[in-house]
C-alpha cells in the first residue's frame, strides 16, 4: 500500500467547501500533529503546523477548501436552486451527486427546455434532494448551506482520479513531506489555507501572520496534454513536478525557482517549467504580503481540473513530495 496515496485519498473525501473547512481542518490537524512542534488555527480557520529546526522561515501553503454550490433558494416543490462557490462549470456537473455538511445528498439536474448546452448557466440547474415539498426540503437544508461534489476516487497503476485533487493533493504533499523530512534547515510553517477558491483569502491572512522569509504554494495546474486541447499551459502529466514561472497573479521569484531547480537536480527529480496565462494560487497573495515575500508555486500537472475526475500521475505526486523534502534540506541562497 502506498501511504502517500492513502493520505491523499482520505483527504479527497472530507467535506470542506470555501468558508466551511472545519471538518477537513480537524482531519489535517490530527494527521500532521505527530510530525510538527505546534499546530494552531488562525481567525479564518486556516491550520498552521510549525516544525522548528532553526534558520529562516519557510511557508508552505496548500488550500483545504473545495469548490461547490451554495443554496440560494428552495422552490415550492422542494428543488434547490444554487450559485457557485468558486470556479464551477455548469455543463460539467450535470447529473453528478452532491453532499451537504449534514450528510444530505442530492443530484444536479437542469431545466431541459435549455437544449443548447453551451448556453447553460448555473441559474438553469437545480438540486434534487428527494424532497417532495418546500417544507420537506427546508427540514433537510437551508438557504446558505453548501454542498460539494461526490464521485469515486479511482487509483490505477499510474494515475489517480477523483474530485478535489485541487487542492487536497497540495495538502497531502506537504503532510507527506513533513513525515519524511530529516535534516531540515528551516523553521517550516505549513499553512493549510481556507477560501483559496474564492480569492486566496486564507493565503493572504496566513502569510501576514507567519511573516515568512520565503513562500511556496503547492497546487494543481491545468495540463492541456490531451487531444485537440488549447495550449493554455505548457505542462504534461507524468513529466515531473512543475515549477511555476508565471500565472495570472504571480511572477515566481527567481530565487524560489532556482531553489526548486537546484533541489530537484540534487535529488535527481525531473522538473518542467509552467507558464499559465491566467489563474492563480495562494503564492500570489503570499508574494504581496506585508512588504513582499519571495514566493513561487510547486505545481502538479492535472487533467480535467475542477471536474469530478481530476487526474494526476502518481509518480508526479511522489516526486513533488521528494522535491519538497530536498528543498527543505537545502539553502535557498
Ligand atoms: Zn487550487
Amino acid at each position: 500500500m502506498n501511504q502517500a496515496v492513502e493520505t491523499l485519498k482520505t483527504l479527497m473525501q472530507v467535506y470542506g467547501p470555501s468558508g466551511h473547512e472545519e471538518q477537513i481542518a480537524g482531519v489535517i490537524e490530527e494527521m500532521v500533529r505527530p510530525y510538527v512542534d505546534e499546530v494552531y488555527r488562525d481567525a479564518l480557520g486556516s491550520v498552521i503546523a510549525v516544525k522548528r529546526c532553526g534558520g529562516k522561515k519557510v511557508m508552505l501553503a496548500g488550500h483545504m477548501d473545495q469548490i461547490g454550490y451554495i443554496v440560494t433558494h428552495i422552490d415550492e416543490n422542494g428543488f434547490l436552486r444554487v450559485a457557485n462557490v468558486g470556479g464551477v462549470t455548469p455543463q460539467w456537473e450535470l447529473f453528478h451527486a452532491v453532499r451537504f455538511e449534514n450528510g444530505v445528498r442530492g443530484i444536479v439536474g437542469f431545466e431541459t427546455k435549455h437544449e443548447d448546452y453551451r448556453t447553460l448557466k448555473t441559474d438553469h440547474l437545480f438540486i434534487d434532494i428527494g424532497a417532495e415539498s418546500y417544507e420537506e426540503a427546508r427540514s433537510m437544508v437551508n438557504v446558505g448551506d453548501m454542498c460539494i461534489f461526490e464521485a469515486p476516487v479511482i487509483e490505477t497503476e499510474k494515475r489517480l482520479t477523483g474530485p478535489y485533487l485541487d487542492d487536497r493533493i497540495g495538502c497531502a504533499m506537504i503532510i507527506e513531506a513533513l513525515k519524511k523530512l530529516e535534516n531540515c534547515k528551516y523553521d517550516v510553517y505549513a499553512a493549510f489555507t481556507v477560501q483559496e477558491e474564492v480569492g486566496c483569502r486564507g493565503g493572504h491572512t496566513t502569510a501576514f501572520g507567519i511573516e515568512p522569509d520565503i513562500g511556496v504554494a503547492c497546487d494543481i495546474t491545468p495540463s492541456p496534454d490531451t487531444p485537440e486541447t488549447t495550449k493554455i499551459c505548457s505542462v504534461k502529466v507524468g513529466c515531473g513536478p512543475a515549477i511555476k514561472v508565471k500565472d495570472g497573479h504571480l511572477i515566481a521569484h527567481p530565487v524560489v525557482r532556482r531553489w526548486m531547480e537546484d533541489s530537484a537536480e540534487a535529488a535527481n527529480i525531473p522538473v518542467q517549467n509552467e507558464v499559465l496565462a491566467f489563474g492563480g494560487t495562494d503564492a500570489g497573495d503570499i508574494a504581496l504580503s506585508r512588504a513582499g515575500v519571495k514566493a513561487g508555486t510547486l505545481s502538479i500537472a492535472t487533467r480535467f481540473g475542477h471536474s469530478v475526475a481530476e487526474t494526476v500521475s502518481i509518480r508526479d505526486y511522489e516526486q513533488c513530495i521528494d522535491l519538497l523534502v530536498s528543498m527543505l534540506q537545502r539553502d535557498y541562497e
